[in-house]
């Protein structure tokens, strides 16, 4: 695993905040939690276009109620409110890589989430330029932050955000709950571009991010508990395509981005995971492409557990 280089830039440091005053999250469901560690998907649409049966790419996991949330896609803050997740617990954001399906929320998630209690420091972790479009969003959103600052006396937010830009793979940051490390991932030019595994005292989880068949992924997500793998269904593309201009180009180059679900299959299979996760769905909205098909083309080369990503799916 290669060292990783961290540009900590802090952009601003929090003291003395007072205790959050949150609480538990309510239940989701009428069934006692497993264990310390929970995983929910948030949104599992691939691609920035918004949908009416997916949102955008996000989760969260969950160790003894605080929350890492991997990736901010259109709606995440709405989406962790649905999941009934307190926006005040999350601590940590991580996000993949800068395409808009995986970034569009980053900043209004912090924004939101310091207007319903967020009161103890976050810190962001993705690649550059994170720290400056986390300065830029401040700075849009000023005269809303200085009017709450005021008007309701809340620490102001920019001294909760500490933004890190990471560059290489390796072990991101360890807490009390958690490790999580980082690996590069291959997206063609949006470099770099990470997937991040989570180890915690009960489970560990692996979220690809947005990446072709990886061999660095394979590593990372050795012998893991749960795999969360893009996926991408081939005989999708020419409906998902039609109708645009350039759609041979389209398709090649979606293509080129990303995994097929059967390649998904064979790399949870290298990895000998137990559980793979299909999520952040290409096509993302395709009624002749049904859940059956999306999981039997993973498990053609994968002996383990296929659970097919939908929004709000505790796994
Ligand atoms: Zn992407």
């Amino acid at each position: 695993m290669d060292r990783r280089t961290f540009v900590g830039l802090t952009l601003a440091l929090a003291g003395g905040m007072p205790a959050l005053a949150g609480g538990m999250p309510a239940a989701r469901e009428a069934r006692p939690r497993p264990g310390r560690t929970r995983l929910i998907l948030l949104g599992t649409a691939g691609g920035p276009r918004p949908r009416k049966t997916r949102a955008a790419s996000s989760q969260v996991v969950i160790v003894d109620d605080t929350a890492y949330v991997v990736d901010c896609g259109d709606g995440v803050a709405r989406q962790l409110v649905l999941a009934e997740v307190p926006l005040a617990t999350i601590r940590h954001i991580f996000l993949t890589h800068h395409h808009s399906d995986h970034n569009a929320d980053y900043g209004n998630l912090l924004l939101l989430a310091w207007t319903a209690g967020l009161r103890e420091p976050v810190r962001t972790w993705g690649p550059p330029p994170l720290q400056g479009m986390t300065r830029h969003f401040l700075e849009l959103n000023a005269f809303d932050i200085e009017t709450r600052t005021a008007g309701a006396g809340l620490v102001p937010l920019a001294r909760l955000i500490q933004a890190h830009e990471l560059t290489e793979g390796g072990v991101v940051m360890e807490d009390e709950r958690v490790k999580v490390t980082a690996a590069l991932v291959p997206h063609l030019a949006v470099a770099p571009s990470f997937a991040y595994r989570f180890d915690t005292p009960d489970r560990s989880i692996v979220i690809s991010g947005d990446t072709t068949r990886s061999d660095s992924l394979i590593r990372l997500a050795r012998g893991a508990d749960i795999l969360v793998h893009e996926a991408l269904f081939p005989e999708g593309m020419d409906r998902l395509v039609a109708g645009a201009k350039n759609a041979a180009n389209l398709k090649r180059s979606i293509l080129a981005l990303h995994t097929t679900v059967e390649d998904a299959g064979r790399v949870a299979q290298a990895a000998g995971v137990k559980t793979l996760v299909l999520s952040h769905l290409v096509p993302a909205e395709d009624p002749a492409i049904t859940d059956r098909m999306w999981t039997d083309a993973a498990s053609r080369h994968f002996r383990g557990r296929v659970v097919m990503g939908r929004d709000l799916l505790e796994i």
